[in-house]
């Protein structure tokens, strides 16, 4: 027996037999097609191996459970139990399906695939202490597009939002998976980058910054050149104090704004820190 859920466009092996799920997967053009022709008209290259039964919820076709009896042979009694078997199984998928979407949306922001602000928190406070257990450094980057009002004011909120989507993906290729990206404010993010000092910090946040001024969003037959300003702040040696970290790369964003903008400030004690260890 061998369940496939269609997730997107893609097809997921639920679970799979004994040849395990790579073989399971490539049932999937199958399946297709008897999502497609309906649960009567089981493919024959299908009806060969298996008997398919579509699941839908909602009236909408999601997976195929797919059996291989002995002697290529199912009774109707069997087959009746197997439907209703079925009409269980695709509900308890879809309200897990559901679950999940309604956890991702709860954590992330759907504009720009960062966690939410209030998530972030936590995460960092987390974060935090577990670097100190581990006595490794952390950086943190806090940055603001620059003058984006203008951008909503002569393009429209629609187009801002495109922007802003498009600097969450800017900032999901650039970044690693283990560094935190956090949408903390409308246009104010915030990267928590673990195991990584100052140096690091700066190469990412340099790169980030060009990445977002050096290549155009493109908007109804335009290309908009977006800049953004960057402070960052490292944690002080056994610093659990979230607020305290966000308020140091906070204060270096705002000397990034005075200095003219599109550019990245070291706030001053992170500046002492790393300059202090030097010479010891
Ligand atoms: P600065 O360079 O000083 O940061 O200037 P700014 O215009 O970016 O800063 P300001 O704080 O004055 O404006 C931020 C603007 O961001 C205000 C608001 O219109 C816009 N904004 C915030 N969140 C969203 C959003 O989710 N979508 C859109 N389209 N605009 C947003
Ligand atoms: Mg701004
Ligand atoms: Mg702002």
């Amino acid at each position: 027996m061998w369940v496939l859920v269609r997730q997107g466009t893609q097809w997921e092996a639920l679970s799979g037999d004994t040849r395990g799920a790579e073989d399971v997967l490539q049932w999937s053009a199958m399946a297709e097609q008897l999502l497609v022709n309906g649960p009567d008209k089981t493919p024959d290259q299908l009806a060969e191996r298996a008997i398919g039964f579509p699941l839908t919820a909602g009236g909408a076709p999601m997976g195929v459970l797919g059996i291989r009896p002995e002697g290529g042979v199912l009774h109707a009694d069997k087959r009746r139990i197997i439907d209703a078997a079925v009409t269980l199984l695709a509900v308890s998928i879809k309200n897990a399906q559901l679950f999940r979407d309604v956890k991702d949306n709860s954590v992330r922001d759907a504009l720009t695939g960062c966690f939410t602000r209030a998530h972030s928190l936590e995460v960092i406070d987390a974060e935090l202490r577990r670097a100190r257990r581990s006595q490794t450094p952390v950086s943190m980057i806090m940055f603001d597009l620059d003058h984006f009002k203008e951008v909503n004011d002569r393009h429209g909120h629609l187009c801002g939002d495109a922007v802003l989507a498009a600097i969450g993906k800017r900032m999901k290729e650039v970044l690693r998976g283990s560094d935190l990206r956090c949408r903390y404010g409308g246009e104010e993010f915030l990267v928590l980058l673990p195991e990584t000092p100052l140096q690091g910090a700066r190469r990412v946040a340099d790169t980030l910054r060009r990445e977002i001024a050096e290549r155009p969003i493109p908007w109804s037959g335009e290309a908009l050149t977006v800049t953004a300003s960057f402070g960052i702040a490292q944690t002080m040696p056994g610093e659990v104090n979230v607020q305290a970290v966000i308020a140091r790369a906070d204060q270096a964003l705002y000397r990034a704004k005075d200095d003219g903008r599109n550019c990245v400030r070291i706030a001053a004690e992170t500046a002492t820190l790393v300059a202090d260890n030097r010479v010891g």
